[in-house]
């Protein structure tokens, strides 16, 4: 019986509605429901209360709501929050609130797990185990975007997919998601608050361009030296410079929206001036700007974060070529919420 009910939010509205139709009730009826489900981000029929209990029978008996469950928060002694999500299959994905005094950003998964190998990242040792759909990235944001109420006492302001998986690997979804998010009948919010950052697919790139999406891309740089790059992130052999180079040049000319290259400045491998002049240079083919990101210790001593000289020695070079630059400290350290740190270690 359990099995049969199917899960009312791949349900669009107009299904919605025409359910309700072939029930002899009011097409409107759908309205109310989908109100329900993706304004109010409802997790169950009981609390639908403006539906007479008669209708919430009626939705119980064929449909069921798989919805995440936030199964654990973690406050960090910086405000920052991290919630373990349990999925409907009893996976665990994390996603992470953080609070500024001007913003609050939601750092949401697209994926369990990730297939890329980035040697200096915790999810990376994860097995990529499924891509999220559509709903379980929404649900994130709601997640988080009522605890901003709660906690602070605002709306969430900001969204970026940063956390754990490659978000152009999972692109139908993420495109879903995301539409959702920016729907009058969704959060309702800008595009221009959004952030998908990718490791750098330049296929996928070039298809954002063409699908000409309104939100704003980040990639993961961390070095404009092929041979470097691929040390730290053996995908490159597959995605090299050149073709995500390439990809960028794309992205710009059809959506005149520069790109943010995230990058971390680790000792004795990215610290040479041939690595600040390689990184100075690739920032001159498109508009962009550069952010740099501290480095957050995933548990070997592989890597290391490189001093406040060696940043500077980058900071000097970019803006000597008005590259805005700007170094971003890590959030929520101390319960593993900062970029790189997501494991499901709880
Ligand atoms: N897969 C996507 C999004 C997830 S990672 C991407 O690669 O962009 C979000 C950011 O955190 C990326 O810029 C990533 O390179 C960076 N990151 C990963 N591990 C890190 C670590 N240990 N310390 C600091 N940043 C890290």
């Amino acid at each position: 019986m359990e099995s049969k009910r199917k899960d009312i939010r791949a349900l669009t509205k107009e299904e919605l509605r025409d359910f309700f139709v072939g029930q002899g009730d009011k097409a409107f009826r759908g309205n109310q429901v989908y109100e329900w489900l993706w304004i109010k981000g409802a997790h169950d029929f009981e609390s639908m209360t403006n539906l007479s209990k008669q209708t919430r029978a009626l939705l119980d008996e064929h449909f069921v709501i798989n919805h995440i469950a936030v199964d654990q928060i973690q406050k960090s002694e910086d405000g920052t929050l991290k919630n373990a999500v349990a999925l409907h299959d009893g996976l665990i994905v994390e996603s992470v609130l953080i609070p500024t005094e001007t913003r609050t950003t939601a750092c949401v998964s697209s994926q369990v797990g990730c297939s890329l190998d980035c040697a200096f990242c915790a999810t990376a040792q994860l097995k990529r185990m499924r891509n999220l759909n559509p709903d379980e990235i929404y649900d994130q944001v709601m997640a988080i975007h009522k605890e901003s109420q709660l906690y602070y006492n605002r709306p969430l302001s900001n969204i970026v997919f940063m956390g754990m998986g490659e978000p152009l690997m999972n692109y139908n979804n993420v495109l879903a998601a995301v539409d959702k998010i920016t729907s009058k009948e969704g959060l309702g919010m800008s595009p221009k608050r959004i952030v998908v950052s990718t490791s750098g697919v330049p296929k996928m790139i070039k298809k954002l361009a063409d699908d000409e999406v309104k939100f704003n891309l980040a990639v993961s740089l961390h070095s404009a030296i092929q041979e470097t790059r691929e040390k730290i992130m053996p995908f490159a052999k597959r995605f090299t410079l050149d073709d995500l180079r390439e990809s960028l040049e794309y992205w710009y000319a059809k959506t005149k929206r520069r790109i943010t290259y995230e990058y971390v400045v680790w000792k004795d491998i990215n610290d040479s001036e041939e690595a600040i002049d390689a990184l100075v240079k690739f920032c001159q083919y498109v508009p962009c700007k550069v952010n740099i990101i501290e480095y957050n210790p995933i548990g070997d001593d592989q890597f290391k974060q490189a001093d406040d000289a060696t940043l500077d020695r980058y900071i000097k070079k970019l803006e000597a070529k008005r590259i805005p630059v700007t170094v971003r400290r890590s959030r929520g350290k101390d319960i593993d919420a900062a970029c790189g740190q997501l494991a499901n270690k709880h």
